[in-house]
Parts: C-alpha cells; sequence; structure tokens
C-alpha cells in the first residue's frame, strides 16, 4: 500500500473508520503511538491511529534528537534500561532507520574545572558504553569507540571554547536523528503502507476497552470508533484518559543559536554544569547550521499545556553554562529561539526500577504499560530512542495473541531503495536532502525539477519542493504542520514569518499531482546499501 498521507486520504479513512470495528485503536501519534499504529499494523491487524492535533505534535518533537546508548542509565544502575537503549539505538544505525540516525561526535572539553580523576572516571564510563555497543551486536564503523584529543585538535573541532587552560577533550560517539519529529512522520508514514488509518485532527475524548468517542477537531463532528483493543499513547497528557496512570512531567529547554554561532563546530558539547557533579549541558549542531544548547531538568506541576513554554530563567541558566567554557560569551540576543518539552515522568509508584523518588532527572527513563481496569493499555515513560521496543510491549499486552512483532528489522520509509527511483536519484540528490530524505530525496528533487521555481529556498535550507512534498505525501495539513513539525523553521520566530507565504503557496497547490505510485513506497529491492552522501 501508499504510504502518503495527505489530505484526500484523511477523508477517505475518516470515513471508514466510522463503519467499522478495527482490531486496534491507538491515541497519539508520537514516536509511540506512531510506533504501536506501526507494530499493530505489520503484525497484520487493521489499525486505526488518531491524534488530536498532529504527527509528533508533542514530546516527540521536543527531544535533544539523541539516540541514546544507554550510558547514563549503566551509570545510576539501571542495566536493563541501559541494554535496551543499545540494542534500539543499534536496530536504528543498522536497520529501520540508516537514513534518519547516524553516530555522531561529542567532546567533553577538559578545561580546568574537569579534574583529572573525574576525566578518568568519564572516560571509563564512556568505555563502558562502547561494551554495549558491543553487547548489542551495533559495529564498530557505525559507531567509533572513545579516545582522548590534544588541546590542538579540540581547538580545531570546537574553535569557540577558551583556550587557557585547556588540555583538551574526551572524544565520544552516540546516536543522533536528523530530526525527532521526521522520525515520526517516517514511522506513520510506513505504518500507512501497511496499511493503518493514520488520522490528525482526530481527538480522544474518552477512551473505553472497546474503542473511544473521537471528535474531528476540522469540523467538530464527533463519532464513536470501535475496536478490539484500544493503547492510549498520549505521553504526558495519558492521565487524562487514563486516570490509573499517574505522571510527574519535567520540563527540558532548549537554546536555538543560529548557524555560525559558535563559528564552525564540528563536534557536539558536553559542558560540565558547575557545581554539579556528572552532570553536563548538551551543545548540538544541526544539519541546518543551528545549533542548540540544552538543557533542563525542572518538575512541572498544573495542568499539562499543549505547547509548553520555555521560561527566561531556563534560557539565563543554559547561556551561563555554556559561557562558562567560551572564548567570547554568546549573548541574549544571539538566542534565535527557545523550545521546552515535557518529559511523561511516571512516578515513583508506577516506574519499573526507580531508583529513587527525587528529583526528575533521577526518575526511572523506563517505561511501563499499563493496562487499566476496562482494558484499556497505556504505554508511557521511556524515550524516544526506545520507541519500537516500547510499541512491541504495548500491542503485546493489548493483543495478547496476535502473531509476534515484526518491527525490530523493518525499514522505514526512506531506509532502503524504491523500485523505479534508485537508478537515478539519490546519486545526483544534495547530501542535506539525502539526510532528510533518505532513498526518498530525488523524488524530492524531481519535484523542483519539473517545476523550477520550487527549487527557492524559504528558510533554513529548506525548499518550496519540500513544502509541497510535505502536503502530498506527509500528512501536512496547515501551515503549523508545515514549519514547526515537516520542517523546523519555525524554531527561529523571524524564519517562521518569512516562510508563512511559501508555506500557504504549498498548501494551495494541494495534495494532487503526486509522484507516480511506486516512488513512494516502502517496498524494498533491499540490497542493505546507504544512499549517496550517507557515512
Ligand atoms: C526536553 C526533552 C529532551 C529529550 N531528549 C531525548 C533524547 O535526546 N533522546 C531520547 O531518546 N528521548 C528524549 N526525550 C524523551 C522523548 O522525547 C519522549 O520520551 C518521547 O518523545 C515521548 O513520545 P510519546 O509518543 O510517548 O509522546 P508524545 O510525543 O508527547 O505524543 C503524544 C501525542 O498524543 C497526542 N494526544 C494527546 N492527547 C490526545 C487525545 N486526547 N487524543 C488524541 N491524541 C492526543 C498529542 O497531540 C501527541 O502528539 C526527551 C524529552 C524531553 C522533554
Amino acid at each position: 500500500m501508499d504510504s502518503s498521507l495527505n489530505a484526500t486520504r484523511r477523508a477517505r479513512e475518516l470515513a471508514e473508520i466510522r463503519d467499522c470495528v478495527v482490531d486496534v485503536l491507538v491515541v497519539g501519534l508520537g514516536a509511540t503511538g506512531a510506533g504501536a499504529a506501526l507494530d499493530a499494523a505489520a503484525r497484520g491487524l487493521s489499525v486505526a491511529a488518531i491524534d488530536a492535533h498532529d504527527l509528533a505534535f508533542g514530546t516527540s518533537r521536543w527531544s535533544s534528537k539523541l539516540i541514546h546508548g544507554g550510558l547514563r542509565y549503566l551509570a545510576s544502575g539501571q542495566v536493563g534500561v541501559a541494554r535496551e537503549s543499545a540494542v534500539e539505538r543499534g536496530a536504528l544505525l543498522r536497520h529501520t532507520a540508516p537514513h534518519l540516525v547516524r553516530a555522531h561526535p561529542y567532546l567533553l572539553p577538559l578545561t580546568p574545572a574537569v579534574r583529572s580523576a573525574q576525566a578518568r572516571f568519564v572516560m571509563a564510563g564512556y568505555r563502558l558504553g562502547d561494551g554495549l555497543r558491543v553487547a548489542a551486536g551495533t559495529p564498530r564503523p557505525l559507531l567509533p569507540g572513545p579516545s582522548r584529543l590534544t588541546a590542538e585538535r579540540t581547538l580545531r573541532l570546537a574553535p569557540a571554547l577558551r583556550a587557557d587552560g585547556l588540555r583538551g577533550a574526551l572524544l565520544s560517539w552516540d546516536g543522533r536523528v536528523v530530526d525527532d519529529a521526521r522520525l515520526v512522520v517516517a514511522i506513520a508514514r510506513t505504518a500507512a503502507a501497511h496499511g493503518a488509518r493514520v488520522l490528525t485532527r482526530c481527538r480522544a475524548l474518552a477512551l473505553s476497552g472497546d474503542g473511544a468517542q473521537v471528535r474531528d477537531e476540522l469540523t467538530g463532528a464527533e463519532f464513536g470508533v470501535r475496536a478490539r483493543a484500544v493503547i492510549n499513547a498520549t505521553g504526558v497528557w495519558a492521565g487524562g484518559l487514563s486516570p490509573e496512570v499517574e505522571l510527574r512531567p519535567s520540563r527540558g529547554t532548549h537554546l536555538v543559536l543560529r548557524p555560525g554561532a559558535l563559528g564552525g563546530l564540528g563536534a557536539g558539547l558536553h559542558v560540565p554544569i558547575p557545581g554539579e557533579r556528572n552532570r553536563f549541558a548538551l551543545v548540538l549542531p544541526q544539519a541546518d547550521g543551528r545549533i542548540y544548547v540544552g538543557l533542563t531538568d525542572e518538575p512541572v506541576d498544573g495542568p499539562v499545556p499543549d505547547v509548553p513554554e520555555a521560561p527566561e530563567s531556563d534560557v539565563a541558566f543554559l547561556l551561563d553554562v555554556l559561557n562558562s567554557v567560551l572564548r567570547e560569551p554568546v549573548r541574549r540576543a544571539d538566542v534565535a529561539g527557545a523550545f521546552a518539552g515535557l518529559r511523561p515522568l511516571l512516578t515513583a509508584g508506577d516506574a519499573p526500577d526507580d531508583p529513587d523518588g527525587g528529583r526528575t532527572s533521577d526518575l526511572s527513563r523506563r517505561h511501563a504499560v499499563i493496562t487499566s481496569h476496562d482494558g484499556v493499555v497505556t504505554v508511557v515513560g521511556g524515550k524516544l530512542t526506545t520507541y519500537r521496543r516500547m510499541a512491541e510491549d504495548a500491542v503485546d499486552a493489548a493483543c495478547p495473541t496476535a502473531p509476534r512483532s515484526r518491527t525490530a528489522r523493518l525499514p522505514l520509509v526512506g531506509a532502503r531503495p524504491v523500485p523505479g527511483a534508485e537508478a537515478r536519484h539519490p546519486g545526483v540528490s544534495p547530501a542535506d536532502l539525502v539526510a532528510r530524505y533518505g532513498w526518498e530525496a530525488g523524488a524530492v528533487q524531481e519535484l523542483a525539477r519539473r517545476d523550477p521555481a520550487l527549487g527557492e529556498t524559504v528558510a533554513a535550507g529548506i525548499t518550496r519542493a519540500e513544502l509541497v512534498w510535505a502536503v502530498r505525501h506527509e500528512g501536512a495539513l496547515d501551515v503549523d504542520d508545515l514549519l514547526d513539525r515537516r520542517t523546523r523553521i519555525g524554531l527561529v520566530p523571524e524564519d517562521r514569518a518569512a516562510a508563512l507565504p511559501a508555506a500557504a503557496a504549498a498548501l494551495a497547490l494541494g495534495p494532487e499531482g503526486a509522484i507516480p505510485p511506486g516512488r513512494t513506497g516502502t517496498r524494498a529491492r533491499g540490497d542493505g546499501t546507504r544512499p549517496a552522501g550517507q557515512v
């Protein structure tokens, strides 16, 4: 089946789900819910998956985009969580999303604040992390091991660092996804390719073990969806639909710096947080040149907002930490944007392996699958890295007699050559397009070849062709979908304002005029090779 999501397909499938009983209804289309939809559909079950807003509307788009090897969990004695992370990282790098997930280098600068004993301790941890890689069967060429760099090499990779007293850096590698929201879109489209009905702007008003009362947020129409099993994957909002589930959200803020703000940064940075032992801020250069700086961890009480705000106190804190290692300070005026997300952490009572009930950063990152008295299965906690395993566990719990999960090696859309496309396109596609679309890059480029006006860059390196592609194939229904989730232009308010007319123009073209069938599917000829331009 075609993987394309668009307004036409939504209208058709929305009408269909009112008249049938599906095997599984998944509520929430972040990484976890999209993963559950894919897991169930790939087992041959009939699936409807709904989101009140859009694909990746919630926490999944506010992550640091790390695909963790689980080292920090090992440090806190959570061996099972660490191993699970390393295994899932390996699956993404090798099989499911090698086009979106790559190894990325990180430097821990050895400034006078980092004592030699601490550096030795951290290096020992990195070696343990490398052991996790081996245990998970991820080959070294996909994820290099740690090493120590001289001060000279450190400054070549991170010229903005203060040179005084710098003894070099510890270099480590971990997984990184090019864009968390794109990962969710790829998972959801792969689910659609396996027959799942993926429906955005559909809010679950109430759940029961045999379905949900749903409102179409575009028309206001309310209707019932009947299902043999119901999975609540609404993340930080899960308690609103399943009151048994108690969450203690924790806010994580990132700053967005403009390209060039840290002068040719060639690696991520772990910046020690002054006064804290083994807690680091992250400096994360992005594919579009912007740099994210994160990350706070503050408990949040009260109602859960749709889009959390990044408070000025978080911005000031992150700037202070960053500036503690820089030659020239970054000022508030250099911060082009900021974003915050809420971690869906379970309270101590629900969290498996919870080491203690103290700081939210210490709460377990392990996920939980909780079956309510009425049969609704809630899957919550965890992290982006382990979305696939969370999804598998949820479907196992909701559909105990279903065939076994098939997703551990199932390539997501774009991960494998598409019949008819591979011969002509990947070799000529620009590397940044390949990094975002994998084997679909050629088809995106083809849009601009047919209509050169679509080759124009809108903002942050994104072309009009990409916006049109998102409307036709990635389920974008309005300008917010285009600017805030299919692309991340919206993270910088002035870029967003500049791109609004192009987004409106792409929507006006509508979902028709799609690239011929066969060029957007997932079916693999599958020789395991990577598109040109990938490491
Ligand atoms: C700041 C921060 C940084 C992080 N960094 C990382 C990282 O680097 N690596 C990593 O592995 N993990 C990271 N995480 C964790 C990870 O992002 C989350 O665990 C994960 O994204 C949660 O995904 P989810 O699908 O469970 O929830 P969400 O992405 O929040 O999805 C829930 C969805 O449910 C929908 N919804 C809500 N209510 C309803 C309703 N009534 N009806 C229908 N739909 C509804 C929402 O619109 C939303 O789309 C980070 C988290 C935060 C907050």
